[in-house]
């Protein structure tokens, strides 16, 4: 099945900035695909689209059949977003924030307490159940975001630079992490800017460069053409 089909995507930001100027490619169910480009390129515009985070000016997106025109609750069911920069309510505790976001999705009290276990548990964070946010290394308010990410069990995991500005060793233990929860089935996308993440993690590669898709090919067929 496919899991996002974007076609002849056009974003263009007040009168004459060109984002997007018409993309079109497919993320299969399963896959872990990078999109990955220069600062500018246009990544971000491009999952704040799929997410609903941002308005396209034109084109179609579909994230396993719910068109974000049409079925919009329905498409954002399937997608868990890791965003660029932590967004969290410092006061509150790891858990509050879990069971919050559970509850945007209307997830019931005593079920969201305990999808809140279980993603902070994968995530290494059951310890710091009640830390305040603030108080959490840069190392723990990643994982914290992929386990709001996970919360309502999405299809589809979107991380936005995963990886930027932490540590190799932090880095290593986010990347094992992504593909043990691919190997189990989740669809990634991640964008980056280093060739080496996405070398390391994914199957696919979308390259994309002043708003266009410049390459969509296997991270394999990429590395024999180097
Ligand atoms: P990337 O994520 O690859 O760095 P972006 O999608 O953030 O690229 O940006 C693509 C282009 O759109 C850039 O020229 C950027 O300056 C512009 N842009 C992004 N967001 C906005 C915005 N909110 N308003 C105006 N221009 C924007
Ligand atoms: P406990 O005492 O068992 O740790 P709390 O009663 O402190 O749990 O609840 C944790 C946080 O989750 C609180 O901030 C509460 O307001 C919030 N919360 C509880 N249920 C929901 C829900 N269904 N949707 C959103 N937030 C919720």
């Amino acid at each position: 099945q496919t899991a996002i089909k974007i076609s002849n995507l056009k974003k263009t930001y007040g009168e004459d900035v060109h984002a997007l100027k018409g993309i079109s490619f497919e993320v299969e169910e399963g896959d872990f695909v990078a999109l990955l480009g220069p600062n500018g390129a246009g990544k971000s515009t491009t999952i704040g689209i799929i997410c609903s985070l941002v308005n396209k000016s034109s084109g179609t997106v579909e994230v396993f059949g719910h068109s974000i025109d049409t079925e919009l609750e329905a498409a954002k069911r399937c997608i868990g977003l890791v965003p660029q920069e932590y967004n969290f309510s410092q006061f509150e505790t790891c858990r509050q924030i879990i069971v919050n976001q559970a509850g945007y999705y209307g997830i019931p009290r005593k079920e969201a307490m305990g999808r809140a276990e279980e993603v902070l548990k994968q995530l290494s964070l059951w310890e710091k159940r009640n830390t305040p946010s603030k108080d959490l290394s840069g190392g723990m308010k990643r994982r914290l975001m992929i386990a709001r990410a996970l919360v309502h069990q999405p299809k589809i995991l979107i991380l936005d630079e995963p990886t930027a500005g932490v540590d190799i060793e932090i880095r290593r233990s986010m990347w094992e992490f992504l593909t043990q929860l691919n190997q189990q089935g989740t669809t990634i996308v991640l964008t980056t800017h280093y060739l080496e993440e996405a070398e390391q993690l994914c199957r696919n590669i979308t390259i994309i460069n002043h708003g266009q898709i410049v390459k969509n090919t296997s991270m394999k067929a990429l590395i024999a053409q180097l």
